[in-house]
């Protein structure tokens, strides 16, 4: 058996980060006293099926991963929530136990599910209280695909130099595929014989919180869960390419204070104490920058987008308005704490509030480019990597070789920073042609 401390190295010297995420460094979420494992197979996000093509293909190897981690951890038990639409596809029931202790728990088809703390509390009834950690609640949360980049470590040694991803939008041939990671996205899509329309735009992300990005000069990262291709004119798409300024002028002037956007908030409705409508209003104030206290339930939203996209018909972005108050906060080092003594609870009106996802999707404008996918497991080919020292939150990593050294692919190119860091490999064999502080690139 992997023990606690062995699991913890083995995490790290492969160089883990959540898969779904923003790139937290996985061993850095182990900690003694959890008792509850929850695998975050949602696929919150519309268009995404990566986690569903792993799991209808290895299955049997999430199962493998999820029990090392509860037995190094010494946790009881392993829910594994995925939503029931996937569940009926892959054959599985409410409450299907795959092994000793991990439990399927079926998730309603509702945005966003894949938010910890929602997740956590469809998966096991425990609210974490806001600011505070999952493991407060003894819970420790891994995204479906790191807890099978876990197990590949622990069983087979491998390092993270793959990342599975899905790729589709607006095209004939949607896919989830395997991808080096470094490889151009245009590199990819070329092999893969994908055309990214005129007039369209590509985004890194599902196409809630995702980001827009230029295929020529964007790589696949450890993070990377999905390349999404939607036109520029779809609510999804605009919404993205407004500038920050232009979202706080037009927060600031036409405002109504409905209070719908905190109506429909999903973190309101766990119970949170985060009222969009008065970040607005702070905004309107321009108070913000000298008064955080005003603002310091910034720091409580999940940047969902529910407000913007569905909530508001001023064509306000709370989310935005709230994204401009979180940047104030982390300069000044400060974050949500409750009242002492104060337990939150949920809010009586969720089940009412809870946005379903067909909703959700034509509130994006994107219904009709969901499509499902065909899994490639094969490795997609490249002669060509850039490895980022930083795609990962926490400090960056430190090259290790210099330009003319040869690499072969899982060799480690860069140590781990000071602090929660870790460390990068090469993903393809090849000849180091550059280095700097910030990125290696690697060709054959
Ligand atoms: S929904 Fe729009 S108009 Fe209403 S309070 Fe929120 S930001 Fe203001
Ligand atoms: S983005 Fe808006 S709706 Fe979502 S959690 Fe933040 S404030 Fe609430």
């Amino acid at each position: 058996m992997t023990t606690f401390e062995e699991l913890k190295q083995v995490m790290q010297t492969a160089g883990i980060v959540g898969a779904g995420g923003a790139g937290f460094p996985s061993f850095a979420k182990l900690a003694e006293g959890a008792d509850t494992l929850v695998i975050n197979g949602a696929e919150c996000e519309p268009m995404l099926y990566t986690d569903y093509s792993l799991m209808s293909a290895y299955l049997p190897l999430v199962v493998e991963g999820a029990t090392i981690v509860m037995r190094a951890v010494g946790m009881k038990r392993c829910l594994i929530g995925i939503k029931k639409h996937n569940c009926i596809k892959l054959g599985l029931s409410e409450g299907q136990e795959l092994a000793p202790d991990i439990t399927v728990k079926q998730l309603p088809n509702v945005y966003p599910m894949g938010d910890e703390i929602a997740l956590i509390y469809e998966t096991t009834g425990r609210l974490v209280q806001p600011g505070q950690l999952p493991i407060t609640q003894g819970v420790i949360v891994f995204n479906l695909e790191t807890i099978f980049n876990i197990r590949n470590a622990v069983v087979c040694g491998t390092v993270l130099t793959e990342k599975n991803l899905t790729i589709n939008g607006d095209i004939d041939n949607p896919v989830v595929v395997k991808a080096p990671i470094g490889m151009r996205v245009s590199d990819l899509f070329s092999h893969l014989g994908i055309r990214v329309p005129e007039g369209d735009a590509v985004l890194d992300g599902g196409p809630s919180m995702g980001r827009i990005v230029n295929p020529n000069t964007h790589i696949v990262t450890k993070t990377t869960k999905s390349l999404i291709i939607i036109p520029e004119n779809t609510p999804a798409v605009m919404v993205k390419q407004r500038k920050p300024e232009a979202h706080l002028a037009i927060a600031s002037s036409v405002c109504c204070q409905c209070t719908r956007c905190t109506d429909l908030c999903p973190r309101f409705n766990l119970g949170y104490p985060l009222e969009p409508h008065k970040h607005v209003r702070v905004a309107a104030s321009a108070l913000g920058e000298d008064q955080p206290e005003l603002i310091k339930t910034a720091s409580l939203c999940s940047s969902c987008g529910v407000c913007e996209i569905l909530a508001c018909c001023q064509y306000i972005s709370p989310r935005a308005v709230i994204a401009k108050h979180k940047a104030i906060l982390a300069k000044d080092h400060i974050r949500f704490s409750a009242p002492e003594g104060k337990t939150y609870t949920i809010a009586e009106d969720r089940p009412l509030t809870r946005v379903h996802s067909v909703k959700w999707m034509e509130s994006l404008g994107i219904r009709k480019y969901d499509k499902t996918p065909t899994y490639v497991p094969e490795l997609q080919p490249t002669n060509h990597v850039e490895i980022r020292m930083n795609p990962h939150i926490g400090a960056p990593s430190v090259p290790c070789v210099s330009v003319g050294d040869h690499v072969t692919k899982g060799q480690r190119i860069a140590d781990p920073g000071t602090g929660l860091s870790i460390p990068q490999h090469a993903t393809i064999d090849g000849k180091v042609i550059f280095v700097d502080p910030t990125k290696i690139i690697i060709e054959n």
